[in-house]
């Protein structure tokens, strides 16, 4: 059988996610795509010699595409599966003065260039850390009402999510919220902690591969992470407590539309079975996720 592969270029980026923005081209379900995508920074950091100062902040967090697919109408699901991701062999990682969850006690700003080598990133001499590469952000147009949504910014149609279990192999399902989805995508980490407390993952360059399809007349707490042991709910929200509170209620939801739990049940199997977890809690919306364990779904 014949394969499509469409390539979407580092060339065109955009930096919020918008219904108003221009497709860079159209698939069809099933078939495959690869989006080019800049670190975080959009490559301008290549030394850590004089931190941040030369940075256009305008010009932080690209994403690539946007991607028209046909047939996606809204209130369908976008199912992004995520075959592969490239990443280039140095990575970029920054703290300082008002970034993240230690800003206010740090003074000035520290850039650290990080080799990528053999499966690890080298973050010093004698410390080495074992590379977990995902996307931080992917998303779909938010619903016209809505405006326009930085990428920086996490929120229901994906965006800046710095979720480490968006990575090879993890199906992200999302909202279709404007014709066509327009599917983007940037901000690669090599390696990043639950929390990404101090405001950067390891931000890489580098190529992802993923291969797109529509589910329709699916009635789903989006977005949503699935791979092959967990099913996961994702929410954002400026309040932490509240992002949390809407993942927890988003997979009793799931458990109990999609998987024919009684309330009570999905309840008690959630807290005894599913890890509530932080996904980030800088960007500045904060990201929580619920992982329920697939094998106890009933079949
Ligand atoms: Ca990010």
């Amino acid at each position: 059988m014949e394969t499509t592969m469409h390539k979407v270029s580092k060339d065109t980026v955009v930096y919020a996610m918008s219904a108003k923005n221009k497709p860079v081209l159209y698939a069809n379900p099933s078939e495959t795509i690869q989006f080019e995508t800049w670190d975080a920074l959009a490559g301008q950091v290549k030394s850590a010699d004089g931190g941040l100062s030369g940075l256009d902040w305008g010009r932080v967090n690209p994403a690539s595409g946007p991607v028209y697919i046909n047939g996606a109408q809204p209130g369908d699901v976008l199912s992004v599966k995520i075959q592969c991701i490239d990443i280039t062999d140095t990575g970029v990682v920054i703290c300082g003065q008002g970034m993240g969850v230690m800003g206010a006690h740090l003074e000035g700003v520290t850039v650290k260039i990080v080799p990528i080598k053999d499966g690890y990133a080298h973050f010093s001499d004698n410390i080495r850390l074992p590379i977990n590469k995902m996307i931080g952000v992917i998303g779909v147009s938010p619903a016209l009402d809505d405006g326009d949504i930085p990428c920086g910014a996490p929120d229901y149609h994906g965006g800046n999510m710095d979720c480490k279990e968006v990575k090879e192999g993890a199906t992200l399902l999302l909202p279709v919220n404007v014709p066509g989805a327009l599917l983007a995508m940037g901000d690669l980490h090599a390696v990043m902690a639950d929390g990404e407390i101090g405001v950067s993952g390891l931000e890489v360059s580098g190529m992802v591969t993923v291969t797109v399809d529509i589910i329709k007349g699916k009635d789903l707490p989006l977005p949503m992470i699935l791979n092959d042991d967990f099913v996961m709910t994702l929410a954002s929200d400026v309040d932490l407590d509240i992002a949390v509170d809407m993942a927890v209620a988003n997979m009793v939801d799931y458990l109990v539309k999609n998987a024919g739990l009684p309330p009570h049940d999905a309840v008690m199997l959630v807290s005894l079975a599913a890890d509530v977890r932080i996904c980030q809690v800088v960007d500045p919306k904060k990201t929580a996720r619920v992982e329920f364990p697939r094998n106890l779904l009933p079949v």
